[in-house]
């Protein structure tokens, strides 16, 4: 995954983390084993395994895993394990979930922008020379033209620039949303 979208995964579970009054970091180490067990045919980790490589309690290995399967970012199935069929749960990070979850919140990301484009479209700025502050055309109307902080004579602002790259920035989420949900409906 990429470090942007794991920065703001490992977020979220520390806020998960604390208000299930699980210790942060042990629940970000646990994730990040399980994560890298949750690939292609990869059948996970079992709490037993992962006790083995952190070294964490039991009671809270299971207590962070609980965690994670309550907030519906991890999965477990049962496997049977030869030669004496023990029976034992396998961890994996529900990938399709997570990404369900990243989807929404491009979602309202786009929806965000093109309230800022809306907003760059229907508005004139005006902006002082000397320090880059910026004003609607009411407030520059207010300060009579001149900057309220330095008193430099206000310009114009040329927004074409903004409007343009708010532009892109919300074709390419756009085109990144309609290839998540490509991957996520067709699976
Ligand atoms: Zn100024």
């Amino acid at each position: 995954m990429a470090d942007k979208i794991m920065k703001s995964i490992e977020r979220f579970i520390e806020r998960l983390a604390i208000s299930n009054e699980v210790d942060p970091q042990k629940a970000k180490h646990v994730f990040r084993l399980v994560l890298e067990a949750s690939f292609g045919n990869d059948k996970g980790l079992s709490d037993v395994e992962l006790e083995e490589i952190t070294g964490y309690k039991q009671q809270d290995v299971r207590k962070i895993l609980r965690m994670f399967a309550e907030a519906k970012m991890m999965i477990s199935s049962k496997r049977k394990l030869p030669p004496q069929e023990l029976v034992r749960y396998y961890w994996r990070v529900d990938i399709d979930s997570i990404n369900l979850g990243l989807l929404k919140r491009k979602r309202a990301v786009v929806s965000k922008l093109k309230y800022r484009l809306e907003h760059e479209m229907s508005a004139e700025f005006y902006v002082c020379p000397l320090d880059g502050s910026r004003y609607s055309f009411s407030e520059a109307f207010d300060y009579e033209f001149s900057c309220p902080r330095c008193g430099a004579v206000l310009e114009r602002n040329d927004n074409q620039k903004a409007v343009e790259e708010l532009r892109r920035f919300i074709k390419e989420l756009e085109q990144e949303i309609e290839e998540d949900e490509r991957k996520i409906y067709s699976s």
